[in-house]
């Protein structure tokens, strides 16, 4: 009789054992199955890498300005590398280097307008009528046809044409 019980003790802690081993490693697998164990993880090595040219069309003078100060740029596919940058497509390039351009409808930041206001000329620039400078004058010292010209707002078409004139009114 005592063999049968040292018996039975044995085997229910043997069961009792085993239950508790089962549901403590379930309990982790649970608490590990949110996390893919599996998935292959992106490493750097996955990454295309470009040099990056940004180019902009400007519409209504016809220029076209690059920007290739960017550097490096690293993207899984062309998709994700235009997701970056909206408004860009890809017009050239591939491997170790790529141009984004995009067409802007506007006049480039070289095109500035010149408007006498009493005793100022006052410049701007007219892709985004930001204030570059003002030009301090006496309205007696200019021409009628300098006075009718910069009312009416005088169009310089390059930073050049800009420097000159801003020499021509303050020299
Ligand atoms: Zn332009």
């Amino acid at each position: 009789m005592k063999n049968i019980r040292f018996i039975w003790l044995a085997v229910s802690v043997c069961v009792l054992s085993c239950v508790f081993t089962y549901m403590v490693t379930n309990l982790f697998l649970s608490n590990t199955k949110s996390q893919p164990i599996n998935a292959k993880i992106k490493t750097e090595d996955d990454l295309y890498k470009s040099e990056l040219i940004l180019t902009e069309n400007y519409q209504k003078c016809g220029h076209t300005i690059s920007d290739s100060t960017l550097g490096t740029v690293s993207y899984s596919s062309i998709d994700n590398l235009t997701q970056k940058y909206p408004g860009y497509k890809i017009t050239a390039g591939e491997g170790e280097k790529i141009v984004l351009t995009s067409d802007t409808d506007s006049y480039c930041p070289n095109h500035f307008c010149a408007v006498l206001n009493q005793n100022e000329i006052i410049i701007t620039r007219l892709c985004d009528n930001k204030t570059v400078t003002i030009i301090k004058t006496n309205s007696l010292s200019l021409s009628s046809q300098e006075k009718k010209l910069l009312t009416e707002g005088l169009t310089l078409h390059s930073a050049e044409a800009l420097t000159s004139f801003i020499e021509d009114f303050t020299s």
